[in-house]
C-alpha cells in the first residue's frame, strides 16, 4: 500500500490550497481527485476576490498560499471594489481567464510543489483505525495510507442537478457525484444537511449585441493580489452591463411553478447573497429590473458568464427570458443554467483546526462545510492542510484567532455557529474589521506563517525588506515635527493651539495628503510609494483602532444586558438592522446580548444597535433607572 503523511481528497479550491500547504510544511502529500485536468476548475463565476473575499485571498497570500499568485497570472480585469470608501472595506477583485487559471494551478501543483503527488481516482471510503483515520480506499480498489486526510469534495457529495423538472445525479455539470463517500460519512453519525447553489447559462459572446451595452473597465493600474507579483502581465478586458426587463420578470413569474425551488422539488437552502433570478423576482417584487454583468470567461474564449441570472428554470423558459434582455435578444446558449443540491457536514462537528471531533486526523474544508465561494474554500483548505500535516507528524493543530484574520473569523463562525444557508464572507462579519484590512494582511500573518514553516525564504526576505522600510518611515515621521504657526507659514493649515505636532500626527488628519508632508520635508520623497501607502493608512487608522477597541470592550460589558423586555415584533422597530437579522431575532428572541451574539450572521455593528436599544428601553421601563 502507498503511504503518505497527508491525503487530500478533491482538487478544487480547498483541495489545491490544502495540498500545497501540507507540502510546504514538508509533509509527503497525495492529492486524490476525480480528474487531474480539472485542478482548480472554477465551477461558477470567472472571478476571484471581492468584498470580504479579497481579504481572504490576501491572507492566503500572506501565508504563502497559491490562490493570489495564480489569480495574478490569470487575471484579465482587476478592480478594487469600494475604492471610495475606507481601506478596511475595500475589496480587491479580478475577472479570471478560466483556462489560464486551471493551467497555472496544474503547473503549480504538478511541477512546482515538491513532495506532492497528484493521483487520479475517486475516493470511495475512508480507512479507519482506532478512533482515527488511517487512509483512503479508491473506487478502483487501490488503498493509500496516511496519518491525516483532508476531505474537500465541494458540491459532489450526493450532488443532484436540477433544470426545471429534470434531475441528474452529478457533482457539477458533466461530472459524476460522490455517493459512496457520502454514505460512509453519514454512517459516522455526523450531523449533515442539504444545501443548494446555482449557476447561470453560458452565452456565446459572438451572438451578443455589445454595441447596445454599457462597458465596465478595470482599474487603470491593476493592483495584484500577491505581494510577490511585480506587475500584472495579462492584457485587461472590459465587462459589460445589461438589465432584466418587465417582460423578463413576467415570463419568470408565469413559469414559477416549473422552478424547482418553488415547486418543492429542491429541499436544500440556497445562498441568500447570491440568489437565483426567480428568487430575486419573488423577494424583490417591487423592483422592475436587476443588473446583469456580462463577464468574459477568457481572453481567447467566446464564452460569456451573465452574472446575476442563475436559475433552475427549464431550458425553454431560460431561452425565452434571455430574449427579453437588451443586448441578449439573439444570444446563443452554450450551456444552460442549473441548480445543484448537495450534502454538507455541519461544521460544528469540527474543532477550530478543522479536524473532526469524531475522528483524529480527519479534516474537512471548503463547500462540504457549508460555505460558498472559491476564496472561502481556499482559506479553509490552507488551515486544514496545514493542520493535517502537523497532526500527521505528531504535532498539535494551530488555530487562527478572530482578532488576527478573516480566516480566523470564517473558521470561528463555522465551528461555533454552524450554517443554515451557504456561508460567504463579508467584512461586516468581523468585529475587528478596521484592523483586518486587505492592505495589511502580510503584516498580520506572514511572520506567523513563517513560524509555522509555511512561508518560503523568498517571501520572508521581501516581507522583511518591506517591514524595515515601514519602520524607518514611521520613525522618521515621529521624529519630524512642526509648530502650528510655522506650518501655516509654510502652507499647511493646522489648529492654532500652539501644540507642536509630529509629521505622523499630522498625517493622521483626514484632510492631510502625503504631498503636504513632502512639501514641508522634501527628504520624505525618498520613500517608495507602497511603503508610504502603508504608513499613511496606519496613521489615518490609529485613532479609529482605539475607538474600535473601546467599542469591543463595551460589547463585552454588555453581554449580560437583558433583552427579555423585547417582544418578537420589537426587533422590527430597531433602525439599522438588516431584514435577515430582524427575521432571525423574531424567531430566536434572544434573552441577552450574549445569546444574540451566537446567532448565525449576527454582526458586531448589529450587536451595538441591539445593546443601545436595550439600554434605552430599560431606562423607559417602569423599573428602569432614570438617567
Ligand atoms: P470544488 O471546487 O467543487 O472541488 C471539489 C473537488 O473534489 C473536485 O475537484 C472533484 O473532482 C473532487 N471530488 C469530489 N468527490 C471526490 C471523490 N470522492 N474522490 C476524489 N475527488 C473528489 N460560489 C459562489 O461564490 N457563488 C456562486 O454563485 C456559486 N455558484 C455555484 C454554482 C454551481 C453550480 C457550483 C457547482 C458551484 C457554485 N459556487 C458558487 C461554488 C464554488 O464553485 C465553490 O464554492 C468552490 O468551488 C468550492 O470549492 P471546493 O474546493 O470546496 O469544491
Amino acid at each position: 500500500m502507498n503511504t503518505f503523511d497527508v491525503i487530500v481528497v478533491g482538487g478544487g479550491h480547498a483541495g489545491c490550497e490544502a495540498a500545497a500547504a501540507a507540502a510546504r510544511l514538508g509533509a509527503s502529500t497525495a492529492l486524490v481527485t476525480l480528474r487531474r485536468d480539472n485542478l482548480g476548475v472554477m465551477s461558477c463565476n470567472p472571478a476571484i476576490g471581492g468584498l470580504g473575499k479579497g481579504h481572504l485571498v490576501r491572507e492566503i497570500d500572506a501565508l504563502d498560499g497559491i490562490m493570489g499568485r495564480l489569480a495574478d497570472e490569470a487575471g484579465i480585469q482587476f478592480r478594487v471594489l469600494n475604492l471610495r470608501k475606507g481601506p478596511a472595506v475595500r475589496g480587491p477583485r479580478a475577472q479570471i481567464d478560466r483556462r489560464l487559471y486551471r493551467e497555472a494551478m496544474t503547473r503549480e501543483l504538478l511541477e512546482r510543489t515538491p513532495g506532492l503527488s497528484v493521483i487520479d481516482g475517486e475516493v470511495a471510503e475512508l480507512l479507519i483505525g482506532e478512533g482515527c483515520v488511517g487512509g483512503v480506499r479508491l473506487a478502483d480498489g487501490r488503498s493509500i495510507a496516511a496519518g491525516g486526510v483532508v476531505i474537500t469534495t465541494g458540491t459532489f457529495l450526493r450532488g443532484l442537478i436540477h433544470v426545471g423538472q429534470e434531475t441528474t445525479p452529478a457533482g457539477r455539470v458533466g461530472e459524476a457525484p460522490a455517493v459512496c463517500l457520502a454514505e460512509q460519512l453519514q454512517s459516522f453519525r455526523l450531523r449533515m444537511g442539504r444545501l443548494k447553489t446555482g449557476t447561470p447559462a453560458r452565452l456565446d459572446g459572438r451572438s451578443i449585441r455589445w454595441e447596445a451595452l454599457e462597458a465596465q473597465l478595470g482599474d487603470v493600474s491593476p493592483e495584484p493580489f500577491s505581494t510577490l507579483t511585480g506587475r500584472i502581465e495579462q492584457p485587461q478586458v472590459p465587462c459589460h452591463i445589461t438589465r432584466t426587463t418587465a417582460e423578463t420578470h413576467r415570463i419568470i413569474r408565469e413559469n414559477m411553478d416549473k422552478a424547482p425551488v418553488y415547486s418543492g422539488q429542491i429541499d436544500g437552502v440556497g445562498p441568500r447573497y447570491c440568489p437565483s433570478i426567480e428568487d430575486k423576482v419573488v423577494r424583490f417584487a417591487d423592483r422592475e429590473s436587476h443588473q446583469i454583468f456580462l463577464e468574459p470567461e477568457g481572453r481567447n474564449d467566446h464564452t460569456v458568464y451573465p452574472n446575476g441570472i442563475s436559475t433552475s428554470l427549464p431550458r425553454d423558459v431560460q431561452e425565452a427570458f434571455l430574449k427579453t434582455i437588451p443586448g441578449l435578444e439573439r444570444a446563443r446558449i452554450l450551456q444552460h443554467a442549473y441548480a445543484i443540491e448537495y450534502d454538507y457536514v455541519d461544521p460544528r462537528e469540527l474543532f477550530p483546526t478543522l479536524e473532526t471531533k469524531a475522528l483524529r486526523g480527519l479534516f474537512f474544508a471548503g463547500q462540504i462545510n457549508g460555505t460558498t465561494g472559491y476564496e472561502e474554500a481556499a482559506a479553509q483548505g490552507l488551515v486544514a492542510g496545514l493542520n493535517a500535516a502537523r497532526v500527521a507528524s505528531g504535532g498539535e493543530g494551530v488555530v487562527f484567532p478572530r482578532s488576527g484574520s478573516y480566516i480566523g473569523v470564517l473558521v470561528d463562525d463555522l465551528v461555533t455557529r454552524g450554517v443554515s444557508e451557504p456561508y460567504r464572507m463579508f467584512t461586516s462579519r468581523s468585529e475587528f474589521r478596521l484592523a483586518l484590512r486587505a492592505d495589511n494582511a502580510d503584516r498580520r500573518l506572514t511572520e506567523f506563517g513563517a513560524s509555522l514553516g509555511l512561508v518560503s525564504a523568498r517571501r520572508r526576505e521581501s516581507f522583511q525588506t518591506k517591514i524595515d522600510s515601514i519602520a524607518e518611515l514611521t520613525a522618521a515621521l515621529r521624529e519630524l515635527s512642526i509648530s502650528p504657526t510655522n506650518a501655516v507659514r509654510r502652507g499647511l493649515a493646522l489648529n492654532q493651539d500652539g501644540v507642536r505636532r509630529s509629521a505622523f500626527d499630522i498625517l493622521s488628519y483626514p484632510h492631510v495628503e502625503w504631498g503636504a508632508l513632502t512639501r514641508l520635508w522634501p527628504q520624505l520623497l525618498d520613500f517608495a510609494p507602497n511603503v508610504v501607502l502603508q504608513v499613511s493608512t496606519d496613521a489615518k487608522y490609529a485613532v479609529y483602532l482605539d475607538r474600535q477597541s473601546e467599542d469591543l470592550n463595551r460589547i463585552r460589558k454588555d453581554e449580560a444586558l437583558d433583552l427579555s423586555v423585547f417582544e418578537a415584533h420589537d426587533f422590527d422597530g430597531i433602525p439599522g438592522l438588516s431584514n435577515e437579522l430582524r427575521a432571525k431575532l423574531r424567531l430566536i428572541q434572544p434573552r441577552s446580548i450574549g445569546q444574540a451574539s451566537g446567532i448565525e450572521g449576527m454582526t458586531p455593528a448589529a450587536l451595538m444597535l441591539l445593546a443601545a436599544h436595550a439600554r434605552k428601553s430599560s431606562l423607559r421601563s417602569p423599573g428602569g433607572v432614570a438617567a
